[in-house]
């Protein structure tokens, strides 16, 4: 899938409609339209990279950026103390649903391990 019917890319360039709860010039985090958990954001790279294997070494430094945008997202939606879950889904068999590059920010509740 090219990235012009790309669902995520469709949200940063607001052609569909998102719960956006942090933006910047280089990532958004937006509400899952399908929650797991009471908080439940997706973030992503404004920049469509299709998955973690497509990631390049130049572009390593979008990540912790991403990284430190979760923290500052669980601090706005009082998940920090308690504590959450920050995932990757990546390809098939990881589960990976939507071609862009994604973390999905998980809390609110007791989650359990291993994941299924
Ligand atoms: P994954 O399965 O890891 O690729 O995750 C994709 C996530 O995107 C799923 O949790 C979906 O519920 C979520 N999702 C898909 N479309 C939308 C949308 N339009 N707005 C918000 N979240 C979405
Ligand atoms: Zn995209």
């Amino acid at each position: 899938m090219g990235k012009d019917e790309c669902i995520f890319c469709k949200i940063i360039n607001k052609q569909i409609p998102s719960d956006i709860v942090y933006e910047d010039d280089k990532v958004i985090g937006f509400k899952d339209i399908s929650p797991e958990a009471p908080v439940h954001i997706v973030i992503i790279p404004k920049q469509h990279i299709s998955d973690l294997n497509c990631l390049r070494e130049d572009e390593s430094e979008i990540i912790g950026h991403i990284f430190i945008v979760a923290k500052k997202i669980t601090r706005s939606l009082g998940i920090a103390e308690n504590g959450y879950r920050i995932v990757n889904n990546c390809g098939e068999q990881g589960g990976q649903t939507v071609d862009h590059l994604h973390f999905h920010l998980l809390g609110g509740r007791m989650l359990k391990w291993p994941p299924g």
